[in-house]
């Protein structure tokens, strides 16, 4: 993923907060040039107190410089108003990403706090500039001359983007509109953090509790060890407890051989925010649709999903609807298919039943056994780490003729993290990228590529971007370096992929960087394709100890074993998208009686029962308190684009050099300052056809 930060109105809007500011701002280095190796973050001079006063400094900065712009008396012009806009952050922008992104990879409690007390600061400053009145009046005056003014593509692009974020901000409404869209904001804001809590609450609970030791029958000593564990911790020492958390109750699903506890565990997942307790969601999200509806009309759209889809690629709920339905029923047949060949396993053990959404993960493990010989465990020992970073990095090299130089000599945020240059062929220097691979406690969950500085060009001022990998890897032991998992490596090149997007940007304005969320995905997963492709796991997949390739009988189990369980993740995640569609495309302000509109949503759809929607409304977090509402669709969006695009490759050489041109030219320097549907098509030829796709899920 992309990091996105969200502005959260905190809900205690005092909070503790006891540090005393650095007054002295000849310290702060903040406000110093940084005399680094390419002015990288002096991260060993960075402590908590410099944030609050460069925050301050960095906003009041910003207001003096959008003053000035407003008083201008001369007449408005890309230079004096866009231009001048463009370069208003400068401070603001550096300690943000600073701290954004620790406190995400990084954190303690007093960035906690702080980010509490940064947060409705920043909302409110960037409010104040949207809804300043005489600064939109200047933007409108050149929007309407946009055509005569001789701007470039880019130009055009970044004063559109302006314009319509002024106007979508509130921005055209008249100041009752204004009160009223600012209350909306304000109520959603506080129903989205409550969401998000109370989901946490519901899915660190206990979702099962085991006494009798032969309820574990099935499982491997690792997860009943983390059972044990997770027991100790919730004061049941003695038993074995699993909570609602993936990495916790999926082992179980896989492996647990009672049926019973299964369903047990697994309804308890589905039910989370729907328990008619303190943590029930249900009227927080119908609330938040109804919400989402008055803002869209006060706005001028018919619904919210007509509003949010106005910026992206698909444009129109409509093109949304058409696409998952294109992708639906060869979905479900591929699912039924998965049913038939786990039917027969059941059948064969001569059971009695007929398989429910509760038995999948089970029987699903067996057909894996039984279909492909193939066991994760096998793979690992040729998955370290450094291994795969190299080969990721070898890939970039081969298609883009660029290079990976370790630095030593560069500051460092944790021990953890490793600093590369990244260099053209010819030496000139590109950027730099940092790694961070290991879970630990200051560190969020996931992971996510961002950047400490983007690139930029204003008047040919060339600023190289800083970029940054964080991923939650398996850890090195004291017995054997860190050996990943599948998920693991195609992870790796996931991030890789943002972060070549970062790095071989080559845009003028900062505005420009920012692409549709349909689209953003596009440069990332498109490198997964080159993390299990053959001729790749030859280049790096060495078995840890020995050196050896990994042997070709592996590789073709990969190969063979692609589709596995395709039907199953396409029919949930699809089931899901239709889900969030129906929720935002609604036209009336009454609350809804969830449950009935959730069950009417996926019956319209004929979801076959033995799959469950990825997510139901009271745990939907994407769409009801994450930036995904009306956008869940965008993961399988660009997937049609990564598949398409990746074919180009694959019809030549998943090498060649022309088409790696291409692409670094048409989709990675460009970020958004042109359409994007326009971007692809210099690169492609043609618009994505959803065919390679179909493809690579066995949908055809
Ligand atoms: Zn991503």
């Amino acid at each position: 993923m992309v990091k996105l930060f969200f502005t959260l109105i905190p809900l205690i809007l005092f909070c503790a907060f006891n540090f005393q500011p650095n007054q002295n701002n000849s310290e702060n280095p903040f406000f110093k040039d940084w005399n680094t190796p390419f002015k990288t973050p002096p991260f060993d001079e960075i402590k908590v107190e410099h944030y609050l006063p460069a925050f301050e400094e960095g906003m009041k900065q910003q207001k003096t410089a959008i003053d000035a712009i407003v008083r201008n008396t001369e007449a408005p012009t890309f230079e004096n108003t866009i231009e001048a806009l463009e370069k208003s952050n400068k401070l603001l922008d550096i300690v943000s990403n600073v701290f954004s992104n620790l406190n995400a990879a990084n954190t303690n409690d007093e960035m906690q706090d702080l980010a509490r007390k940064t947060a409705p600061m920043m909302a409110k400053h960037y409010d104040d500039i949207i809804l300043n009145p005489k600064l939109f009046e200047r933007i409108k005056e050149i929007y309407k001359q946009k055509e005569s003014l001789n701007l470039t593509t880019e130009q055009k692009t970044v004063l559109d983007n302006y314009y319509k974020d002024f106007i979508r901000g509130g921005a055209n409404l008249d100041d009752k509109g204004k009160e009223k869209l600012r209350k909306i904001n304000e109520e959603l804001s506080l129903l989205s953090v409550k969401f998000g809590e109370n989901l946490l609450k519901e899915t660190t609970a206990i979702g099962l509790v085991i006494e009798d030791k032969n309820d574990l029958a099935g499982l491997p000593e690792g997860v009943i060890k983390s059972a044990a564990e997770m027991a100790k911790s919730k004061g049941q020492e003695g038993k074995w407890v699993f909570t609602l958390q993936k990495p916790s109750f999926i082992p179980f699903l896989q492996y647990s051989e009672k049926r019973d506890l299964r369903e047990k565990v697994f309804k308890a997942y589905i039910h989370r925010g729907n328990n008619n307790n303190d943590y029930d969601n249900k009227n927080i999200l119908s609330r938040t649709a109804a919400l989402r509806v008055q803002r869209a009309n006060l706005l001028g759209y018919k619904t919210h999903a007509d509003f949010v889809l106005d910026r992206n690629m698909a444009k129109k709920p409509e093109n949304v609807y058409k696409f998952l339905n294109d992708l639906w029923t060869p979905a479900q047949k591929r699912a039924g298919r998965e049913i038939e060949d786990m039917q027969g396993v059941i059948n064969r053990e001569g059971k009695n039943f007929k398989l429910e959404a509760w038995d999948w993960w089970y029987y699903a493990e067996k057909v894996k056994k039984e279909k492909y010989a193939l066991d994760e465990e096998m793979l690992r020992p040729y998955f370290k780490l450094e291994n795969v970073r190299q080969g990721a990095f070898d890939v970039a090299s081969r298609l883009y003729g660029i290079q990976f130089v370790e630095r030593t000599d560069i500051q460092v945020y944790h021990p953890d993290v490793k600093v590369f240059e990244v260099k053209e062929a010819d030496g000139k220097h590109i950027g730099i990228l940092y790694s961070d691979y290991f879970p630990r406690e200051s560190k969020e969950s996931g992971a996510w590529s961002n950047t400490f500085r983007g690139q930029s060009n204003i008047q040919g001022n060339f600023i190289t971007p800083v970029v940054y990998n964080v991923g939650n890897f398996s850890k090195p032991t004291d017995e054997k370096p860190a050996l990943l998992s599948v998920d693991e490596v195609k992870t790796l090149f996931h991030e890789f992929g943002h972060a070549l997007h970062s790095l071989l940007s080559h845009i003028v304005y900062p505005n420009a960087a920012s692409v549709p969320v349909d689209f953003v995905e596009l440069p990332s997963q498109i490198m997964e394709n080159w993390a299990m492709d053959p001729e790749v796991l030859r280049m790096y997949a060495k078995h840890y100890k020995t050196g050896e390739p990994m042997p070709k009988e592996l590789i073709d189990k990969i190969v063979n074993s692609s589709l596995f369980n395709q039907g199953f993740e396409t029919v949930e995640y699809l089931a899901a998208s239709f889900l969030d569609m129906d929720w935002h495309t609604l036209t009336d302000t009454a609350n809804k009686d969830v449950a009935a509109y959730e069950k009417g949503s996926l019956g319209k759809i004929g979801l076959i029962p033995q799959i469950e929607s990825r997510y139901q409304s009271t745990n939907f977090a994407h769409i009801f308190s994450g930036g995904y509402s009306s956008g869940y669709y965008s993961y399988i969006w660009a997937a049609v684009l990564d598949a398409d695009a990746f074919q180009a490759f694959k019809e030549k050489n998943i090498f060649d050099k022309e088409i790696a041109a291409s692409f670094r030219k048409n989709v990675l320097e460009k970020g958004g300052s042109e359409d994007v549907m326009v971007l692809y098509k210099r690169f492609r030829g043609a618009e994505p056809k959803v065919d390679a796709l179909l493809k690579r899920r066995g949908l055809n």
